[in-house]
């Protein structure tokens, strides 16, 4: 089998996508994901310019020879763009595999080490009353672990906490919004919040919460001891990470699980983390850091050191990286849980899929390679439209991590 072509289909379903698609001789195609929210022309032009030149006539089956060509070849290495690319790469020739196999990808990797793939799902509230009635409509849902974020009083537009009744979607057309910060309200805010969950809904479900990289490790270290009563599944991007030997300072101070890596695009920005045992949850994704090649090893590593996978699975990821997610969360020994941020019902329709919510968890499908296709004419009627993460400033007007 070789390689025949290879392009990008760039839409926006209510927000943007970038996917390339790989065509072989005997008419099998496979689909990756090169999402990288707010920045993705980059990738698209790094594919179409530097990349898919380079696959025409290659063996799709190479999937780890392919990787290294792409990645030890290009001579620079790293970087979100690259790795997006990369990984766009590697997922679509992984679903070309299982399609010729006629196999679901979790086979390849392993085979199914469990039933189904523990997801958390997002509650948010613009207060504490609201955010424990958000925590209950999962729980009615079927959710057993739950991230929760909330309003901080005194905060304009906390993270996580939608602005009006739509769904939180943090990404929007035009250029970058603004927010308002205080590490000083919200520190004092949490514990309280936390302290009225577990009064309103028990012991039973688990709560995550997402810090969002905004705290200086002493602070982390606060908050995650004031946390401890209310046992969290785990405290998401404590600190950020490009210095890994923060998390030393979180650990010295507090037993709460500490989970990191949504950003990461090299096992190398988690190395320390993991072989010092700073973490306790991994969550680099597929889409950005490198594809299932490079994840499988990375969650191998990781095994060694009783760390788990906890893959970022928000919005941002089409749902060819959901169902990528899914197939080697199956296969793993040391998967964690999966990040399930719904997508919009015309985002599905644009990507129809074979995996599935059910009580709790998800499941892959049993279609052969990822069970991910593109409606290309619908995908069609919604082209890119330019949009932005926001930016976040403190009180003073300083800008701060968003
Ligand atoms: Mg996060």
């Amino acid at each position: 089998m070789k390689i025949v072509a290879a392009r990008l289909i760039v839409c926006s379903p209510d927000r943007n996508f970038v996917t390339l698609r790989i065509d072989t001789d005997e008419g099998i195609y496979g689909l990756g994901d090169a999402t990288l929210n707010g920045r993705e022309l980059a990738v698209v032009a790094y594919l179409e310019e530097h990349i898919i030149p380079c696959l025409i006539g290659r063996d799709p089956f190479a999937t780890e020879d392919i990787w290294q060509y792409l990645y030890r070849g290009a001579y620079w290495r790293r970087g979100p763009v690259t790795m997006t690319a990369i990984a766009a790469v590697d997922v679509a020739l992984w679903d070309i595999k299982g399609k010729a196999l006629k196999t679901p990808v979790y086979n390849l990797l392993g085979g199914k080490s469990r039933q189904g793939a523990l997801v958390y799902a997002h509650a948010n509230g613009s207060d504490i009353p609201s955010a424990i009635d958000s925590v209950k409509k999962h729980i009615a849902e079927g959710y057993q672990a739950i991230r929760v974020q909330c309003g901080v009083p005194g905060v304009l537009s906390s993270y996580g906490v939608p602005k009006g009744d739509k769904p939180y979607e943090p990404a929007e057309r035009g250029l970058p919004s603004e927010s308002v910060w205080s590490t000083e309200k919200y520190l004092n805010f949490v514990p309280k919040l936390f302290e009225a969950l577990r009064i309103e809904i028990g012991e039973d479900i688990h709560l995550l919460h997402d810090v969002h990289h905004r705290l200086t490790p002493i602070e982390a270290a606060r908050l995650g001891r004031s946390l401890e009563p209310y046992h969290l599944f785990w405290l998401e991007d404590p600190t950020p990470a490009e210095n890994q030997e923060a998390f030393r300072l979180i650990r010295q101070h507090t037993v709460i699980p500490i989970a990191t890596g949504e950003v990461f695009n090299s096992f190398w920005d988690a190395h320390d983390l993991v072989r010092n045992q700073w973490i306790d949850y991994l969550r680099m994704t597929i889409v950005h850091g490198g594809g299932i090649t490079a994840l499988k090893k990375a969650a191998d590593f990781a095994a060694v050191y009783q760390v788990r996978t906890g893959f970022h699975g928000a919005t941002d990821l089409s749902p060819v990286t959901m169902a990528a997610a899914l197939h080697l969360g199956m296969a793993i020994h040391n998967f964690g849980i999966q990040e399930h941020m719904p997508h919009s019902p015309l985002t599905d329709d644009v990507f129809p899929h074979a995996y599935r919510f059910e009580e709790g968890y998800m499941h892959p499908g049993d279609a052969p390679g990822l069970g991910v296709d593109l409606d290309e004419s619908l995908a069609a009627q919604y082209p890119y439209q330019r949009a932005y993460l926001p930016v976040a400033r403190t009180l003073d007007g300083t800008l701060t991590d968003w």
